[in-house]
């Protein structure tokens, strides 16, 4: 009998294929052999795994504040002698050299062994102290595998299998550009999640959040997932199959429509020309987005740089591969965002360890600050390319003029010591601000004064303002683009900027979603920066509206305090000409 799980739909269209099940957690530790010549390499990197695990231990058991339970210094000492003990300091060493296999297979061998130790022993509180030994594990194998556990093996992916993991990290989901799959399903995560947002530019269906999708599917069983209605079918019958060969009939007809409009300019019905720039993750990003007639890039998310990797990329790393980009875009712009590290996006090298609450922590412009180093490395590496085209330097969760003001000193610090070095660079650049933390929007009248351009950041913006995890579905129902608080923070940000006659675009999810197009642009908006597999969607929008009578309809919905009310408020903006038309 066929199952339907409902989840959040992310994209783009259908897909019928065979479900392959991604592995995750401990359970499922990568397994491969090692040849002769790199078993010492092999050890000498289980070694550093445990050294790296003991410095944070020995650094978490010096901060304990002073009203921890007293225990908890107790718990790290035991911790660090499980550590320092034969069986996990050097046993692991023995398997490695004597069956020539990788060091988290070693591991996991030795905690099978040491698991059933724990299990025959006799004493009830020494038993329970398997679950040390498994926690201690776990630590091991994190400072091997680096914070951010990859569960993707390139073998994992073929054309016509449907990936179906409990989450996918967006380290993880940057490997699918170079591998198609026709679709991928999830347990957990929220629609601008940071993985859906890379799920988008892959322009395969997906579908986020289906809580339990992972244990109630099975390998290589056939599946249907509708990355439109965010749901998936297992087991279909003859009349499902049916009826979705159908819509993706019809999904692969709007699409060739939609192709129509690839060369048609982007301007509305009352003559006003709107600028459609592209969010790229990396250089071949560009193909595509100039395909769909992108006018450049918003928004490059320059740190996916900086992930799958062991250590920072340098300056010269970073200025060969923004030269690149920028002679790609071929005299078309390129909004380069500083490095916007933290949270869901967490380099192996930074190993941001035991925080609390990542997303309010260190993270954005506020790592950039904290690590000047890194930050004035990277500015000088994009004044460098700056000669080669259009830059803009763009920096992200900026919360007050404060940091903004501390930002245009590194800038300037970066400027003289290339200056000093005798380096070639492009030293007028425009700079502009994300705006993606409503401080900021509620700021603007001040920060404007200092930057060229802004940046409006919905995906952020709307979880900061209403307190709630971007990637959490559980959280998912207060993620709601049309609130009137949303909308009062977008439309001043707007028209704070208009009014100065600084540039503004919106980079944020909602710039993509072709049903906030009409609205977006009745606020004032003319610049989006989007997916470039939304681009015609969009566009298409924007060829169909006429801003001026657009205007009322959006004034309404501006007006409206009631969240309950918006979609009907939306539906109406949507669809005011239709009426007219059908009268
Ligand atoms: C945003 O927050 O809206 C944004 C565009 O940045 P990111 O999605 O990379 O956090
Ligand atoms: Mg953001």
């Amino acid at each position: 009998m066929s199952l339907v799980l409902h989840g959040i739909p992310v994209g783009k269209g259908y897909a019928i294929g065979k479900v392959h099940l991604l592995s995750s957690g401990l359970d499922d530790v990568p397994h491969y052999t090692i040849d002769e010549d790199n078993i010492e390499s092999e050890i000498a990197r289980y070694e550093n795994a445990i050294k790296q695990t003991k410095k944070q231990l020995e650094e978490l058991r010096k901060n304990i504040p002073d009203d921890a339970p007293t225990e908890l210094g107790a718990f790290i000492s035991f911790h660090l002698m499980m550590l320092s003990d034969v069986t996990l300091s050097h046993a692991p060493l023995e398997i490695i050299k004597e069956q020539k296999i990788n060091a988290e297979w070693a591991l996991r061998q030795q905690l099978v062994k040491l698991s059933s130790q724990f299990d025959s022993i006799s004493d009830d509180y020494l038993r329970t102290r398997k679950q040390d030994l498994n926690q201690v594990v776990e630590k091991i194998y994190k400072s091997l595998r680096g914070v951010e556990i990859s569960n993707i093996q390139p073998n994992d992916l073929f054309e016509d299998i449907i990936l179906v993991a409990t989450d996918i990290s967006p380290a993880d989901a940057v490997l699918f550009k170079e591998n198609r799959v026709s679709a991928f399903i999830t347990d957990v995560g929220g629609p601008t999640s940071h993985t859906a947002i890379l799920g988008k530019t892959l322009d395969i269906p997906s579908v986020f959040g289906l809580r339990n999708a992972r244990s109630l599917i099975k390998e290589d069983e056939w599946i249907i997932v509708d990355g439109v209605s965010g749901v998936v079918i297992l087991d279909p019958d003859n009349v499902v199959l049916g009826e979705y060969e159908k819509k993706t009939q019809q999904y692969k007809k709007e699409q060739r429509k939609l192709n129509k409009i690839k060369n048609v300019s982007a301007t509305t019905l009352d003559e006003i020309d709107i600028e459609i720039l592209a969010n790229i993750e990396e250089i071949s990003d560009l193909t595509l987005a100039n395909k769909n007639g992108a006018n450049g890039v918003g928004l490059f998310r320059s740190e996916f740089l900086f992930l799958n990797r062991d250590e920072m990329p340098s300056e010269e790393e970073q200025f060969e591969y923004y030269s690149k980009l920028v002679k790609k875009a071929a005299g078309k712009p390129v909004t380069i965002r500083t490095a916007d590290i933290g949270a869901d996006k967490n380099p192996r090298w930074f190993r941001q360890l035991d925080v609390i609450n990542p997303a309010m922590g260190l993270t954005g412009i506020r790592l950039s600050l904290a690590e000047p180093i890194m930050f004035r490395t990277q500015m000088r590496a994009i004044l460098r390319a700056a000669q080669f085209g259009k830059v803009k330097m763009m920096w992200p969760m900026i919360a007050s003029i404060t940091e903004l003001k501390q930002c245009i000193n590194h800038l300037n610090t970066a400027k003289e010591q290339l200056d000093d070095a005798g380096v070639e660079f492009e030293s007028d650049i425009e700079v502009g601000i994300m705006v993606e933390i409503p401080s900021a929007a509620l700021a603007m009248n001040t920060l404007i004064k200092h930057v060229d351009f802004i940046s409006i950041g919905t995906n952020d913006l709307i979880q900061y303002t209403m307190a709630v995890d971007r990637g959490d579905d559980s959280v998912n129902y207060l993620y709601q683009p049309t609130h009137p608080v949303i909308l009062k923070l977008i439309s001043h940000s707007i028209k704070t900027a208009n009014r100065h006659n600084k540039p503004v675009s919106v980079c944020g999810e909602m710039a993509a979603d072709s049903n906030l197009t009409r609205m977006l642009l009745g606020m004032g908006l003319k610049s989006f920066s989007i997916n470039a597999s939304s681009i015609l969607a969009v566009k298409n929008a924007i060829v169909n509206t006429n801003v001026q009578e657009t205007e009322k309809y959006v004034n309404s919905l501006l007006r409206n305090e009631n969240p309950d009310r918006a979609d009907a408020l939306l539906y109406k903006i949507n669809s005011y000409d239709k009426f007219e038309q059908d009268a």
